[in-house]
């Protein structure tokens, strides 16, 4: 491993180094990533590098820019950290971006110029790591998956090759970088079309947890009708030892959604309410969620509807001991294929339910139980970007999706060298 060292320009950190531990670990704390060896990669070359070693000594690389998505397969594996591998440039309407950067750094470039990218809830999710599994949107709804803006991907292939893939020039590992995850090549930067959003309203309303039945009646009233470019999702949140919320998350493509949102105005009882105007650059605002590091649990499912009975579910006890469940609405662009969309594909479902907790037997149980009580109204497909520890890919993707995932996976990297955060072979 210490050869290692002299092929690279960035730092490598083997177990016993100081700053090993730190290195290796990932955004979740719960999740331990017994690594052979940290590299932080400075360039495209240092990842070439890597592969190219990796692939002589019969060992895998797995990459991770940040770490938010872990699935605690990385025992034995060359972590390749590619935060690194920065920059930001737009230019007619398209971003180009390293692998390291983060959707908030685009959205601050993005912003001014009236335009956004198809970034999920959290500005420090890297670009990369989820547009390469598809890529839940705020803006979804509208544009659909994050993936099917992608116009080229600079990548190093598994026998430590740079290459160029795009719809012309590889158009089969093309369909599979947008959506397919991580395995199939070791992505150095990216270029995508970034989206009209000259005005974006939005914002979150909270009640006690008390009006909870009103607020999703109101929820499925408006999601029911909503056009493209309204996207409201529904949040429980239980405060460990302190007081529960219902919450409304909404983002507007437009300057006022006008009466759109009006069934949530009625409810009355709100203890805040800052839906506004705001720039591209604050969309992580909305909600808030934490950027620092922390130990989590989650369950994610597609549901195939929202009825009564699925209500039932959500509000007939409390959420204790999960801290949250979020239930975001779908449909729209994502409900269709793409025109020469990627595997990523299409999701007939409308809905999707998210719930999470701290780390514990009693909260792996919770989202057991609920689970078990949304089957009937769940499809047991899993977005790639929701999938978590213990889930395999091909909850991820219809058969025949897998199956050519996996065909690709076999001949462009027969020796597993890279490895994702779930193999489409696992
Ligand atoms: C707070 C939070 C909010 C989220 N919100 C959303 C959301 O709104 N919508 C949504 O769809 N998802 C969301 N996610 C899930 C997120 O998209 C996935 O966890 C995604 O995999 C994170 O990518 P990352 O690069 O930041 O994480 P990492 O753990 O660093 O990377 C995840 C995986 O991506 C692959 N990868 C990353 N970089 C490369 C590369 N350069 N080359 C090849 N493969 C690479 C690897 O397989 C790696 O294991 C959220 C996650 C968190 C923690």
């Amino acid at each position: 491993m210490n050869e290692l060292r002299n092929l690279m320009n960035g730092r490598v950190l083997l177990p016993g180094d100081e700053g090993f531990d730190e290195a290796r670990r990932p955004w979740n704390l719960a999740v331990d990533q017994p690594v052979r060896a940290v590299v932080e990669v400075a360039d495209a070359d240092d990842v070439a590098a890597a592969v190219g070693f990796a692939r002589l000594h019969g060992l895998a690389v797995t990459a991770q820019p940040s770490g938010h998505g872990p699935s605690g397969d990385t025992d034995g594996t060359i972590l390749l950290r590619t935060r690194g591998l920065g920059g930001v440039e737009i230019g007619n309407g398209v971003a180009r971006v390293g692998a390291g950067v983060k959707w908030g750094e685009v959205l601050a470039a993005a912003s001014p110029l009236g335009l956004t990218g198809l970034a999920g809830s959290s500005p420090v999710v890297s670009v990369v790591g989820y547009t390469l599994g598809g890529g839940l949107s705020w803006f979804s709804r509208k544009y659909g998956f994050a993936s099917d803006s992608v116009r080229a991907f600079d990548a190093v292939d598994a026998e430590g090759r740079r290459i160029r893939v795009t719809a012309d020039q590889d158009p089969e590992l093309f369909w599979a970088l947008r959506g397919g995850g991580g395995d199939f090549a070791i992505v150095t930067a990216v270029e995508f079309e970034l989206s009209p959003a000259p005005f974006l309203h939005g914002g979150r309303i909270m009640w006690p947890i008390e009006r909870a039945p009103e607020v999703l009646a109101a929820f499925r009233e408006v999601t029911a009708s909503a056009p493209d470019e309204l996207t409201v999702w529904f949040d429980l949140l239980q405060i460990p030892g302190g007081p529960g919320f219902v919450m409304v998350d909404s983002t507007y493509l437009g300057r006022d959604p006008g009466a759109l949102l009006r069934p949530f105005d009625l409810i009355g009882g709100a203890v805040s309410d800052n839906r506004r105007l705001l720039p591209v650059a604050e969309l992580g605002s909305i909600c808030d969620e934490p950027t620092d590091p922390s130990p989590g649990m989650s369950r994610c499912e597609l549901l195939t509807g929202l009825d009564g009975e699925v209500a039932g579910v959500l509000l007939d006890e409390p959420i204790d001991p999960l801290v949250g469940v979020q239930i975001r609405h779908l449909g729209g662009a994502l409900a269709k294929p793409a025109d020469g969309g990627g595997a990523a594909g299409h999701l007939d479902e409308p809905y999707l339910v998210y719930a999470f907790g701290q780390p514990s037997e009693t909260t792996g149980e919770r989202l057991d139980r609920l689970g078990k009580a949304l089957v009937p109204a769940t499809s047991g497909r899993k977005p790639y970007t929701m999938l978590h520890g213990g889930e395999q890919a091909a909850a991820a993707f219809p058969r025949e999706t897998l199956a050519r995932l996996r065909d690709l996976k076999r001949s462009r990297d027969p020796h597993g060298v890279i490895k994702a955060n779930f193999p489409v072979l696992g």
